[in-house]
């Protein structure tokens, strides 16, 4: 079940506003508000979806692949894939998911440090 009032879903309606990186017609990419690394850009698809297994079972494949290459766009645009960088998408209780509304988190910049 989504909810339509999650931070980003008001984000995506303009409601209140993020520090854009690149949007169009498909997603959304900002910088984090607390980040955890030199970089921490946040990508969004413009779909109602609560996290990663439901973008993927619910979105259309041309959504699906568009949001994807889009994350790689923004990897080229900030120049990351040389030194490198993670890609996190939290889900649920166990994955500490914060926000219910699907969501990757672009980490990059220095060492990002090992889990556990
Ligand atoms: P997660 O724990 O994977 O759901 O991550 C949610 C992320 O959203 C956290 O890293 C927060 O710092 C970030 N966040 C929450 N509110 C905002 C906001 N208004 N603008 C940008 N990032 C946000």
């Amino acid at each position: 079940m989504y909810d339509e009032n999650n931070i980003f879903a008001k984000i995506l309606r303009k409601e209140i506003p993020c520090d854009k990186v690149y949007e169009d017609e498909y997603s959304l990419f900002f910088n984090d508000i607390n980040p955890q690394a030199k970089i921490h850009v946040l990508g969004i698809p413009k779909f109602p979806c609560a996290n990663f297994s439901d973008f993927l079972k619910n979105a259309d494949n041309h959504h699906i692949s568009f949001f994807f290459k889009n994350v790689q766009l923004i990897i080229s645009m900030l120049d990351l894939e040389e030194k490198g960088y993670r890609l996190i998408s939290n889900t649920g209780e166990d994955g500490g998911q914060e926000v219910p509304h699907f969501h990757i988190h672009i980490l990059a910049g220095e060492k990002i440090g090992n889990l556990r």
